[in-house]
């Protein structure tokens, strides 16, 4: 009987603290470096969640390197209170099939919370780079063979899955380049001091736009709608058959996180991914913003699932991993 009360004395009072969630802030970690496209969807989906959360601030935190595998690793180990969160690509499903040993168990440390968008990605060059487009680029490349850098953003990240798949499609081999987020890699990419990269639309648009860099194709098989990437042939249509490449970004609680407070962040992030800002801001740089059930935690983590069962034999038979 005592026991029974005590019991039910603490339900209470732990359903109190969770009614008053968040009452400080909120941080997302970013496993990339600031000024990349994880970072940029971070902080615009950070202004978009404040109003939900009740007002509270959303902090980003940048956690890079190890291709992201560092950040979700914090995040798994992170006291589950709801008040440290983690957003994440592609690399949530490429990394298991990447690394041999990596800090958390992918499907079982986490909670999902909820899918954000799907962004292509763009092959692009250093401004000097003497090819103006992908015909161009492949007589450079097969040309300049054992020279080439490729910049990428650590093994596991999306940069790095997409230059894998390039260097496997052409059967040429690159110098590649870790970075801890391709916000800094396009930095080196400006200056010249790698060749090429390959990175979501929402990184690259800008600098294709301005002239800044070389682009050369998009990753998807369908040309892409947006006048200014319109123009760009598909890795497929350039000869590269079957090269199909589309980032996600998605959000993680710690695995254990109160399930009324996941209720509440979920609720607050399909409010968020109905901002009218948000939607035009992401949709302007190529990203479609996710408007499925995947935004909530059992068909986010299904995808997930199927993300792993898709990548893994395609890493695996492309011959790369890491410890
Ligand atoms: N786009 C990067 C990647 O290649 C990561 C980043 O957002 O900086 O995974």
């Amino acid at each position: 009987m005592k026991k029974i009360l005590i019991g039910s004395l603490a339900l209470a009072a732990a359903t109190t603290v969770f009614a008053d969630y968040p009452d400080k802030p909120v941080t997302i970690v970013v496993p990339f470096a600031a000024g990349g496209p994880t970072d940029k969807v971070a902080r615009d989906l950070a202004d978009v969640l404040r109003k939900p959360l009740g007002g509270q601030s959303v902090i980003i935190e940048n956690v890079g390197g190890a291709g992201g595998t560092l950040g979700a690793g914090r995040v798994a180990k992170a006291s589950p209170d709801g008040y440290t969160l983690l957003l994440h690509h592609i690399g949530m499903a490429t990394a298991p099939a990447l690394y041999r040993n990596l800090p958390y168990k992918t499907l079982d440390d986490f909670e999902y919370l909820g899918m954000i968008n799907e962004v292509p990605m763009t092959l692009i060059g250093k401004p000097s780079l003497p090819a103006a487009n992908y015909a161009d680029l492949h007589k450079w490349l097969a040309a300049n063979q054992g020279k080439v850098n490729l910049a990428h953003a650590g093994l596991g990240s999306a940069s790095h899955l997409c230059g894998l798949l390039l260097q496997s499609a052409l059967k040429m081999e690159m110098t590649t380049v870790p970075y801890k987020g391709t916000g800094p890699a396009m930095t080196d990419l400006l200056g010249g001091q790698v060749d090429l990269m390959c990175d979501q639309t929402t990184n690259t648009s800008g600098q294709i736009e301005s002239g800044k860099v070389k682009a050369y194709a998009v990753t998807t098989t369908k040309r892409l709608s947006a006048p200014l990437l319109a123009k760009l042939p598909t890795l497929d249509e350039a000869g590269l058959k079957g090269f199909n490449v589309t980032i996600w970004h998605a959000l993680y609680a710690p695995k254990g996180t109160p399930k009324p407070v996941l209720d509440k962040i979920n609720a607050a992030l399909k409010v968020a991914l109905k901002d009218a800002e948000f939607i035009k801001r992401e949709e302007a740089l190529g990203a479609v913003i996710v408007t499925d059930n995947r935004v909530g935690g059992a068909e986010h983590k299904k995808f997930v699932e199927s993300e792993i069962n898709k990548w893994g034999p395609v890493i695996k038979a492309a011959g790369q991993y890491a410890d």
